[in-house]
């Protein structure tokens, strides 16, 4: 009797198998949606293209060409004849969970001591949403700040589909050491959580290395410097973290996993190890030597300078703080002119999370500008250059055939006004529209 049964349910299991094999293809075959493109700024090309076609197959790009390109039957045609078409943009430099850091809630210090790792995971999810809203279909997020390996959790039920969100590339809890990184100023007689992994000594940083690459960091973030203030002669000074040694350990522990470091960096003797340490990116970098950007281009480094983060939460100008803060931003802007003429490889980075969500994210690319970066350049540090340091040259940050079709639409010229990619009107991720306001 129960062998009957088996064979019963094999057959059936049999029969199920091969109706689903010999169902026809077609209602397989991904979907084929056409862009019709007024203007295509492509993310790699030195000038747009006018009147272009744009054809998606499930969420690739197949084929990029003129008007008159045969469009395929059955085709889902998007008209963004009267708009500007890019590539998805890219920030490199973001923490979604951080939520601004006013001083005014509490700042920096809140987010640890008084709000529960939920909370703070469902604020995450609305950053990461956010973001999307506004074009930037990719996110380099570079660190929790105290929320463990909460991004782990986020870019994968972005992955899957569960909520929406930009592709992820997570660092999870970044590490410094001993006196490196907030909470700081705290009684020495208690315990107060710390928003990185401290470490100290080559063997328990590659330690902590390992045990971030294991969990899942698509790169690792270390802190080279982390206090700032202002000398009696009026420099900016920086507290050294890591010795060139721990930083050794980490980045090459971090190279043979094939993946990079990126590197939170002011400037003096903590810029110093952190060019001579190997790391594969410097972060914020406020002032920059000379001898400091000959390093970077002849080391390859990339530049990520979050420019505007700086303006924000200035304490009154009479006090220490509020003397650093403005030092910070004047040092800042020689900084990047100086590394833009010697031709480092700079990549659009934000900080935001640093600034408010409800901030515009490209507002970055009017301080850029104003620095003299040319908008093509610009647009291309938000596109192709990081998907060059994210190592996904091809994959993003361009459109062009094979590329994933990560695609977004303005009104208006960004070569003209840079101020119009504050907002985004049509979003497409993975080949999925997000949103669409030109219709
Ligand atoms: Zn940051």
């Amino acid at each position: 009797m129960r062998k009957l049964v088996f064979a019963c349910i094999w057959t059936l299991v049999f029969s199920l198998a091969a109706a689903a094999q010999t169902r026809p293809a077609a209602t397989n075959a991904p979907r084929v949606m056409v862009i019709r493109a007024g203007t295509l700024i492509d993310g790699a090309s030195d000038a747009p293209h006018a009147n272009q076609v744009i054809i998606i197959r499930g969420n690739r790009i197949e084929k990029v060409g003129g008007a008159s390109t045969e469009i395929p039957a059955g085709a889902t045609v998007i008209d963004l004849s009267n708009a500007t078409v890019l590539p998805g943009l890219i920030d490199a430099h973001t923490h979604i969970f951080l939520q601004g850091e006013d001083p005014d809630e509490g700042g920096y210090d809140i987010q640890l001591l008084k709000y529960p790792l939920a909370y703070r995971t469902a604020r995450a999810i609305v950053a990461a949403r956010r973001a999307l809203e506004q074009g930037f279909t990719t996110l380099r997020d570079l660190e929790t700040e105290g929320a463990g390996y909460g991004d782990i959790g986020v870019k994968r039920a972005i992955d899957e589909g569960i909520i929406p969100g930009p592709r992820m590339f997570v660092v999870t809890r970044a590490i410094s050491t001993t006196g490196g990184y907030s909470l700081d100023d705290y009684a020495p007689e208690i315990t107060v959580p710390k928003g990185a992994q401290i470490a100290d000594g080559p063997w328990e940083l590659r330690k902590a290395a390992r045990e971030q690459l294991d969990h899942g960091a698509d790169w690792l973030k270390v802190y080279m410097t982390h206090r700032s203030w202002v000398d009696r002669d009026g420099n900016l000074v920086s507290q050294p973290t890591l010795t060139v040694d721990e930083l050794r350990a980490v980045v090459d522990e971090t190279h043979g996993w094939g993946k990079k470091v990126a590197c939170h960096s002011y400037n003096g003797i903590g810029m110093q190890r952190a060019l001579d340490g190997g790391c594969d990116s410097i972060e914020h970098g406020l002032e920059l030597t000379d001898a400091n950007i000959a390093q970077m281009v002849r080391q390859g480094t990339w530049y990520c300078p979050t420019l505007s983060v700086y303006y924000y939460w200035w304490s009154p100008a009479n006090t220490p703080d509020g003397q650093r803060d403005r030092k910070r931003a004047a040092v800042h802007g020689p900084s990047f002119q100086k590394a833009l003429k010697a031709g480092v490889k700079i990549v659009f980075g934000t900080d935001m999370g640093g600034m408010p969500w409800t901030d515009p994210i490209a507002q970055e690319f009017e301080k850029m500008i104003e620095l003299g970066m040319p908008p093509m350049d610009a647009i291309r540090s938000a596109t192709s250059r990081s998907s060059e340091m994210l190592d996904q040259k091809g994959e993003i940050g361009v459109v062009a055939p094979g590329a994933y079709a990560d695609v977004i639409a303005v009104s208006g010229d960004p070569l003209k006004n840079i101020s119009v990619l504050k907002d985004v009107k049509f979003v497409m991720k993975d080949g999925s529209v997000f949103k669409n306001e030109l219709r």
